[in-house]
């Protein structure tokens, strides 16, 4: 879980990454708006921001806005002063997932933390999308122009781990992590099984599924 915090006060920012840190997030801390623009139009992917509306050079205000403009869902607290009513009311308009009033309480700000997280956890969006594969990751269930696709449990789950990561490579001790549990034995050749098996049921789709020599599989859409 990695948090963002955008603060201009240096006190209160540090106080906040301190208790994000301390409840086991890894963290991350900008004190101006155009870092906190650069940081989340990156790669990295955060799971929740923190974010000051009164911030130097970008102000957060359009930090939320282009945020939602790029379509990243990322959950957002907005920190607002006491008698700005009208920008926790933008910032609400602007997306904002939540607010505190400076000043506020760290144990107040921790529990909606975790209450957003665990929200953000549950998905916005369920549906993953490739080609004409759908995979609805809550019923995890998948279907090709509307038609259920019959997989077992193993191809399911085999399935479910690479289409999450769509474009990204899955190792195959990724694949025997989500495949197997705890007490079963696993095996290389048979993760090798039911990536052919796959292969065959998506392929109908427009879908591939990619051997990285020596690094693992990946999920493609063949016409991209
Ligand atoms: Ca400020």
């Amino acid at each position: 879980m990695r948090i963002l915090i955008a603060e201009d006060d240096e006190v209160l920012a540090d106080g906040l990454c301190n208790s994000m840190r301390h409840l086991g997030y890894a963290v991350d801390c900008v004190n101006d708006g155009l870092a906190a623009k650069l940081i989340l139009s990156g790669e990295q992917p955060f799971d929740l921001v923190i974010l000051d509306l009164g911030l130097p050079k970008v102000d957060g205000f359009s930090v939320l806005r282009s945020l939602r403009e790029n379509n990243r869902q990322v959950p957002v607290i907005i920190l607002t002063a006491r008698d700005a009513e009208g920008d926790r009311v933008k910032g609400l308009d602007l997306g904002a997932d939540d607010y505190m009033i400076k000043p506020f309480s760290l144990p107040e700000l921790e529990a909606r933390v975790r209450a957003l997280i665990r929200r953000g956890q549950c998905g916005v969006n369920p549906l993953y999308v490739c080609s004409a594969l759908i995979f609805d990751s809550i019923e995890r269930r998948a279907t090709i122009n509307g038609t259920p696709l019959e997989l077992t449990t193993r191809e399911l789950s085999v399935l479910e781990a690479l289409i999450l990561r769509t474009g990204k490579v899955v190792s195959k001790e990724q694949l025997i992590e989500r495949v197997y549990s705890y007490s079963e034995e696993a095996s290389n050749n048979a993760i090798e099984v039911y990536i052919h098996r796959l292969r065959k049921k998506v392929e109908p789709a427009g879908v591939t599924i990619r051997t990285v020599r020596g690094l693992g599989y990946i999920i493609e859409n063949l016409a991209a």
